[in-house]
């Protein structure tokens, strides 16, 4: 059989523990075999991160915004406990958050839907992909404890000495102050991102804020992303048959509950940490969830929305067939695949990423699970098999 040929190589980044060992055998079992793959690696293991002062990360990223897509295995981020496990030199950094901040970008969050693992909210038929928007508001905020009468003030100094001063309130009374921030750059960036997503994938966009009633900052963000919209987006989205819609953050929730799903929804910081994770318990698990990283240029890096799977991993080391499942990381790979065949305008490995999806999805709905899916999904006959005869099975079916 020839193999299906790739043009650009994927940016390839390695990574930790159960996750490593699933990475392996997802290449060696439903890639290698079909795909005369091209890639450029990076090994962000924690033990090479160490040894090159995690310089193979920042190399990672840069090449990534060079060819303009990733694959990337789940990685640990060290703490305490890890800087003993693996004698480190230092508390590294998350591979994750350093990517992000090179990249800029904002993580696209969506389901992986089967038959027979319904989502608890019985009117979504299709996914519904969650962006948000990780820079700012109340993860950087600043707090002050009032402990008596006092006025608060918000003051601004700009470099040329000029001064802008709002009261923000006359306490009474003890109490709590708090500040926040954002910029137009990372707004615009975030915008950017999520219009380019919406487009990639054909599906509506989403955006909802409390601008009623934050009539500056919420309306800012309201504001960026309707300008952009109607200088940039809005002929290409009339002429892909999708919609930009925005509505306020409460009205959004209520939809968002009585519609079928199908749509791209951008989250504001906070709203997009809540949301997510109601979507992500209400649709199943995060085993079962895909995660892509997109630039505002339109580079994506797409990993799973799990972590390296330590339990697993101890017990792997144990000697032990483990059954992890690797279906998040192989959505990786396929997102990586078809992003890369479209921009290379390779019909025939775009095809062959569909068809990977397609046959691990049916694998599933056929009863062949890993054990984490034995309580969520509803069928009879089912076989819980090892992460490997589970990928052997999808290759049989592919
Ligand atoms: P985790 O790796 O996501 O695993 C937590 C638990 O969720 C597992 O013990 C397992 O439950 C279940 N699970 C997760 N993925 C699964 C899969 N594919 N198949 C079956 N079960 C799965 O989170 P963690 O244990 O908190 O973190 C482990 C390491 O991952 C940490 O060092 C952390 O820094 C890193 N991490 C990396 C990323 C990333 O690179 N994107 C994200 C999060 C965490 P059972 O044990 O009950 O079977
Ligand atoms: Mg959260």
């Amino acid at each position: 059989m020839t193999k299906i040929a790739m043009k650009t190589p994927l940016v390839e980044m390695d990574g930790d523990e159960m996750t490593r060992i699933i990475w392996k055998q997802i290449k060696d079992i439903v890639i290698l075999p079909y795909v005369d793959l091209k890639t450029e690696y990076f090994d962000l293991g924690l033990e090479n991160r160490d040894k090159t002062n995690d310089q193979v990360t920042i190399d990672s990223a840069n090449r990534t915004k060079e060819l303009g897509v990733a694959v990337k295995c789940a990685t640990i981020t060290p703490n305490a406990q890890r800087m003993t496990e693996y004698n480190l030199h230092q508390m590294w950094k998350s591979p994750n958050g350093t990517i992000r901040a090179m990249l800029d970008g904002t993580v696209f969050r969506c389901p992986i839907l089967v038959k027979g693992i319904d989502p608890f909210v019985t009117t979504w038929k299709k996914p519904i992909t969650i962006a948000r928007h990780a820079y700012g508001d109340v993860y950087k905020n600043t707090e002050i404890r009032i402990d008596g009468p006092a006025r608060a003030e918000l003051v601004v100094t700009y470099p040329d000495g000029r001064k802008e001063t709002e009261t923000v309130f006359e306490y009474p009374c003890a109490g709590v102050l708090q500040g926040q921030y954002n910029t137009d750059k990372s707004i615009t960036a975030f915008a950017q991102s999520c219009f380019k997503y919406a487009l990639d994938v054909k599906q509506d966009l989403w955006f909802a804020t409390k601008d009623t009633i934050s009539k500056t900052y919420d309306h800012r963000f309201k504001d960026i992303f309707q300008e952009i919209y109607d200088s940039e987006y809005k002929e290409k989205f009339e002429q892909a048959g999708i919609t930009y819609f925005y509505t306020l953050i409460d009205d959004a929730v209520a939809r968002v509950m009585r519609s079928e799903g199908g749509f791209v929804w951008a989250c504001k910081n906070y709203d997009g940490d809540v949301m997510s994770d109601m979507l992500a318990s209400a649709s199943g698990s995060l085993a079962m969830m895909t995660s892509v990283l997109v630039a505002p240029d339109g580079t994506c890096e797409y990993e799973a929305a799990h972590g390296t799977v330590t339990r697993h991993y101890y017990r792997h080391l144990k000697g032990e067939k483990t059954s992890t499942n690797p279906m998040a990381t192989l959505f990786a790979w396929t997102g990586a695949l078809r992003k890369r065949a479209q921009l290379d305008g390779l019909a025939d490995l775009e095809d062959f990423a569909d068809r990977l999806e397609k046959a691990s999805i049916e694998t599933i709905e056929s009863g062949i699970i890993t054990g984490d899916l034995n309580a969520l999904l509803d069928k009879e006959d089912k076989k819980v098999v090892t992460t490997e005869e589970f990928l052997k099975a999808i290759a049989e079916k592919l």
